[in-house]
């Protein structure tokens, strides 16, 4: 079968434990997991991501919840078998709940492993259940810091409790949460063992991720900055940290906290390139799909769209920007490397 056969996404993935990917870059690595940002909005402004006074985009420059799902599902018939939501904060993103329901026949036809999301947890509450209903096995939840006030200020005007709460929903309702966190050499650096602590006492996976340089934000960011080799040499002092092989072709390095008994990943772009296994590509909720997080490629899948692409232009559109995907990225921690914010790629 070609790629560019009109038939549907079950028929590509008739052996759906095995699929042959069909998005392959120019450097032969197999494109199988797709990460869409849903909206540019968020119900907080953490430091890091964005500036206190975000101009949000207009709603007619967002892709609808159809366009969403079109596209995702195109590549979900090209061989993406992992497709993550995030944003912005996508439990902001009116009639989410309906997309994921959408979304999830490909996890039931068999076309997709996995349909995930990545949080900051405010809203999860009250979504938990129905993520659970609807094939959602694990998520991501975005926490820095234990201490409300700290809480309050890195997100400029978060409430703690109601992620806690919105973990343990979650975790009632069945899904595996993982917890991630920015290191921020001056904010959370000495609290990172506790936090690591609590999450595995909770029986959750945590991930430790290095500031990024995306997008102009309010701070110097190399007054942010920490290596997480430093921290890593830290847990060392007092902790066994045991290397895993947990592979997800992503940038996570895994270890075993042999004292606490759970899993460490630690996301290190900046001292540790991990481009030559990179799996993924990353849509933005305006139809933008960037194939390197680190650089400034795009290819404008909206236009695409809206032009009125068949199918098969579609699909081509996505081959044509696959296949001139980067080598790597060449992150720098005092400059932006590229301007979006975090926010607008999607994490
Ligand atoms: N709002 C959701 C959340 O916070 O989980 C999803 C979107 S957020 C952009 C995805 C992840 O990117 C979060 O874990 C956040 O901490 C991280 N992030 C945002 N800006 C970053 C930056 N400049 N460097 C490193 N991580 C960043
Ligand atoms: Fe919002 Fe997530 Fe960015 Fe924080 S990191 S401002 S929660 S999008």
């Amino acid at each position: 079968m070609t790629p560019y056969d009109d038939s549907s996404a079950q028929a590509v993935h008739a052996a759906p434990r095995l699929p042959s990917p069909v998005l392959i870059d120019g450097f032969g690595r197999a494109v199988t997991y797709l990460r869409v940002s849903v909206t540019d909005r968020c119900d907080l402004r953490c430091v890091y991501c964005m500036s206190e006074h975000m101009t949000f985009l207009p709603k007619a420059d967002v892709l609808t919840l159809q366009e969403l799902d079109r596209l995702a599902s195109t590549f979900v018939g090209l061989g993406v078998r992992k497709l993550r939501l995030t944003g912005g904060e996508p439990l902001v993103r009116k009639g989410f709940m309906e997309l994921v329901a959408s979304l999830s026949r490909h996890l039931r036809s068999g076309a997709l492993d996995e349909l995930t999301l990545t949080t900051n947890g405010a809203q999860l509450e009250r979504f938990a259940a129905d993520l659970a209903r609807h094939g959602v096995r694990r998520i991501n939840v975005s926490l820095d810091t234990l201490k409300p006030e700290l809480f309050r200020k890195l997100t400029r005007g978060g409430d703690l409790t109601r992620v806690v709460a919105g973990i343990d929903a979650a975790l009632a309702a069945g899904v595996a949460v993982k917890i991630n966190a920015v290191a921020l050499r001056s904010d959370n650096a000495a609290e990172l063992p506790d936090l690591i602590q609590w999450a595995h006492a909770r029986g959750c996976d945590m991930t430790l991720i290095e500031t990024m340089p995306m997008g102009e934000v309010d701070q110097d960011r190399t007054d942010q900055y920490l290596s997480l080799q430093d921290v890593r040499r830290d847990l060392s002092s007092f902790w066994t940290l045991e290397d895993i092989h947990h592979a997800t072709g992503g940038p996570a390095r895994y270890v075993r906290v042999v004292e606490t008994g759970g899993r460490l990943g630690l996301i290190t772009p900046l001292s540790n390139h991990f481009c030559d296994t990179c799996n993924r590509v990353r849509l933005t909720c305006t139809g933008t799909l960037h194939t390197c997080l680190g650089r400034d490629d795009a290819s404008d899948l909206r236009a695409v769209m809206r032009g009125g692409a068949s199918d098969t232009q579609l699909r081509e559109a996505i081959f044509a920007a696959v296949d001139a995907k980067p080598k790597g990225h060449d992150f720098q921690i005092a400059r932006p490397a590229v301007a979006r914010h975090m926010s607008t790629t999607g994490g």
